[in-house]
């Protein structure tokens, strides 16, 4: 099979497309639980390359399917149908930082922190955060349109890509959008390949919107004795008129999975961690005001202020998937979400699952945008097909569909959401979805096989 991309190879520099074993396994997988390995992985460093391999495999109707960091949760960048892989960690440049312009531009394979710290030494800022983001790659985050704890405050990717180069199906190289912090010129382009999980176009340069960095950061760290409390005290803190940048909570499992990994774990059956960032005055101001309203209904608090104090408490939170990890079962992360007003009832769903079932689960996440975290604790040895863990899978995402709830607030629905897509989403809009896509990708070169 690996012979058709061979005359490819031929007309690149030597080296850039690859067929060893290792390689191919290396770029076969994310991090979900399908595999499949590639005919080919293809390394690009430039446009003109990307665009010359695009329109090869065009000609040829030879599946591609584009790979930033390969931390997706959803098997997006598996290429289920052979083909080639397109990598583009080679494409990893930061082109300009523009202080004056408020802009980065950036190749696809920039490393999300590397970013983040390059604008930060410049007194900038990049607000996505997704928590992979010392391993997922801008184009990644773009493409399934990165989320995570900032999100409260500063939206998510979509809100800070201003301009794409993009590399359509049969090779043509366009430019979306521009370098301006507003642009109303036709449709929102930009907005169509944010989120579109490498089907319409691949990616090869970004230019950012970046925000001047807040100067001070303040946290607390709330334990309660119920989820019920914990999920009253997110709707206090913002119905009081607080936007933190970041409200988590976290359930009792989760919990007590923290504490058999650390003893100096939190020891409540629920917390919450909330930030806030701005000016000194400002941010000790908001901690002040919460501290007080939360003291009420919590059990214990702790408060931190500066970069250095609100990082130790952000320990604890990171320390969760470590701790669950440990445990050793099988953890399938969902990233369901809900209208805020309905995450108490979301906590009750996975109770009763749990139960029913007898599945342990553990939820946390981003309670101020209803998207929380709900990781299945599946027997060792679970595969991503396995009919019981479906089943349940199916019970949570009814469960959500039916408090007017999306089956996926951040990861996207690539492979591993596949079956649900047709109950997720109505029949007419996904018959728009796959006219864009047949206008795009007619001959469905572009990630074929996920769920359009
Ligand atoms: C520990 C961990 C924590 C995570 N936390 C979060 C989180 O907080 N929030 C969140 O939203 N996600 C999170 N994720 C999921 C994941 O990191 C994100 O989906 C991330 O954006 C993937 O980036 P990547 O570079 O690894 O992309 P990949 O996994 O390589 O690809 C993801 C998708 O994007 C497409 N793609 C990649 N690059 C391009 C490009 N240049 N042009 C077009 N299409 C492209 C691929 O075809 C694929 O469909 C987490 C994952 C892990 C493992």
């Amino acid at each position: 099979m690996s012979m058709r991309l061979r005359p490819l190879a031929r007309q690149l520099p030597a080296g850039l497309i690859r067929f060893d074993p290792a390689t191919l396994r290396a770029n076969s997988g994310d991090a979900w639980m399908a595999t499949a390995l590639p005919e080919a992985v293809a390394f690009p460093r430039t446009t003109t390359q990307v665009s010359k391999i695009l329109a090869f495999c065009h000609r040829r109707r030879i599946p591609v399917t584009t790979r930033g960091g390969g931390r997706g949760y959803v098997g997006g960048c598996v290429a289920v149908r052979g083909g080639l892989v397109l990598s583009l960690i080679r494409m990893r440049r930061i082109l300009e930082i523009s202080k004056s312009d408020g802009v980065a531009v950036v190749q696809p394979g920039v490393i999300t922190s590397q970013l983040a710290s390059a604008v930060a030494r410049k007194n900038l800022f990049y607000p996505p955060d997704p928590a992979s983001l010392k391993e997922s790659t801008i184009g990644g985050n773009i493409a399934t349109n990165a989320g995570g704890p900032r999100c409260l405050k500063y939206g998510v990717t979509r809100n800070y890509v201003l301009g794409l180069e993009v590399v359509l199906a049969d090779g043509t190289v366009v430019r979306f959008g521009s370098r301006t912090h507003k642009n109303r010129t036709g449709f929102d382009l930009v907005g169509l390949m944010t989120g579109s999980e490498g089907m319409l176009g691949v990616v090869t340069e970004a230019t950012l919107r970046l925000l001047p960095l807040p100067p001070a950061r303040s946290a607390l760290l709330a334990e309660f004795s119920s989820v019920k409390q914990a999920a009253k005290g997110v709707q206090t803190i913002l119905g009081s008129g607080f936007l933190p940048c970041a409200l988590e909570i976290a359930d009792r499992f989760t919990l007590a999975a923290a504490r058999r990994a650390n003893p100096n774990a939190p020891r409540g059956e629920s917390l919450l961690i909330v930030e806030f960032d701005g000016s000194a005055a400002g941010v000790r101001a908001d901690l002040n005001g919460v501290s007080r309203i939360l003291r009420r209904s919590c059990q214990r608090l702790v408060t931190a202020t500066g970069a250095k104090s609100c990082e130790q408490l952000w320990q604890i939170r990171r320390g969760f998937s470590y701790a669950l990890r440990d445990t050793g079962l099988v953890k399938l992360n969902e990233d369901v979400t809900v209208p805020r007003g309905r995450v108490l009832d979301l906590f009750r769903l996975t109770a009763r699952i749990q139960k029913k079932h007898r599945i342990p689960i553990s939820s946390f996440g981003h309670a101020g945008d209803g998207n929380i975290h709900v990781n299945l604790m599946a027997p060792v040895g679970t595969r991503y097909n396995d009919p019981r863990m479906h089943r349940i899978l199916d019970e949570l995402f009814r469960g959500v569909l039916t408090m007017d709830g999306v089956i996926s607030g951040e990861h996207g629905i690539g492979l591993a959401k596949k079956p649900w897509w047709a109950k997720a989403v109505a029949r007419e809009v996904r018959l728009v979805h796959f006219r864009i896509k047949r206008a795009l990708d007619g001959a469905g070169v572009l990630n074929p096989g996920k769920f359009i």
